[in-house]
């Protein structure tokens, strides 16, 4: 072996590359499932769980969400709802709604409440293995504490464009200068998450009420 050879295992090894003549591994097998065959009896969350499309689970938590956040519309509130779940087994941690109004609280959104319950229940303040659904486009408070939990998995229903931190305005929760990542599953009933804003909005407007939410341009600026 000659001296520019052994320069270059070295450089190589410090590289972290390849050293010259190593088998470099292929591509892993990407799973394929027979559709004529049964399904696995696994979680599908588990199946799938850095895919861009949401599992029934997801789906399922999400309408779980809408009616959290249907609950807050009633009592006057932005109707935001979340729910954080464990994402392997399915299990709900927590779920909460909106409650900036009853607790006249910023921080309390829907998605921030239930992470902190979710964490208290953990007893550790990481939610790696877990799933985080809210109806709408995370804020940028909201996106900081996703990336801060490093949450593992993010699904969300109506985009924000006035206020939304993972996609909308910034990528947030996508962003490789921060150290955790994560690639948010958006649009999730989507429809049905917006359409509970644009009423709650229109009906603010056609009330008498003398206070007007700081939000009076839906939906943003409410989670
Ligand atoms: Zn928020």
């Amino acid at each position: 072996m000659g001296l520019g050879h052994e320069i270059m295992r070295v450089f190589g090894w410090y590289s972290r590359g390849p050293l010259p003549g190593a088998e470099v591994p292929g591509p892993r097998p990407t799973r394929i499932l027979d559709p004529l065959e049964p399904a696995p009896e696994v979680p599908l969350a588990a199946i799938a769980p850095s895919a861009t499309d949401p599992t029934e689970t997801d789906i399922a938590m999400m309408r779980r969400a809408i009616e959290l956040a249907r609950q807050a519309a009633a009592v006057g509130e932005v109707p935001v709802g979340a729910v954080v779940y464990e994402t392997a087994t399915g299990q709900i941690l927590a779920e909460a709604s909106n409650r900036r109004e009853v607790d006249r609280d910023p921080t309390a959104h829907a998605e921030l409440i239930a992470m902190r319950e979710a964490c208290r229940v953990r007893h550790d303040w990481r939610l790696t293995d877990c799933t985080v659904v809210v109806t709408l486009e995370p804020c940028p408070m909201c996106a900081g504490v996703i990336v801060n939990a490093r949450v593992g998995r993010l699904v969300y229903g109506a985009a924000d464009p006035k206020a939304g931190a993972c996609r909308s305005l910034i990528e947030l929760t996508n962003d490789a200068r921060l150290n955790h990542r994560v690639e948010p599953i958006d649009g999730v009933l989507a429809e049905e998450c917006a359409a509970l804003l644009k009423s709650f909005f229109a009906s603010l407007r056609r009330s008498d009420r003398p206070r007007k939410p700081d939000s009076s341009a839906p939906p943003g600026g409410s989670s």
